[in-house]
């Protein structure tokens, strides 16, 4: 393989987590976001539909967690996106 070509397949790995060492391709995402529903009383039950989530409310830092170990990485978008693009 000529340097070059070693370069772009490394480019197109995908990034390692820092924590287990596995290569990931995506990231899982947790936020406390405010949420609103219709809530309904039935005969025997209740139930929540039209389930809506209002960006824009998040409360304190998401959390961007490798998905195989589980271990949080990065608190920002930026830096969550940096990681995944090779740095
Ligand atoms: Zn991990």
């Amino acid at each position: 393989m000529t340097d070059e070509a070693e370069r772009v397949a490394n480019a197109l790995k995908p990034p390692k987590c820092p924590k287990c060492g596995a290569e990931i391709d995506h990231l899982h995402y947790y936020a406390y976001e405010l949420q609103r529903a219709d809530f309904w009383v039935f005969d025997s039950n209740t139930e929540y539909d039209n389930w809506e989530s209002l960006a824009g409310d998040t409360k304190g830092e998401p959390d961007y967690d490798c998905p195989i170990c589980g271990e949080t990485l990065f608190h920002s978008e930026d830096e969550a996106e940096k990681f995944l693009r090779g740095g």
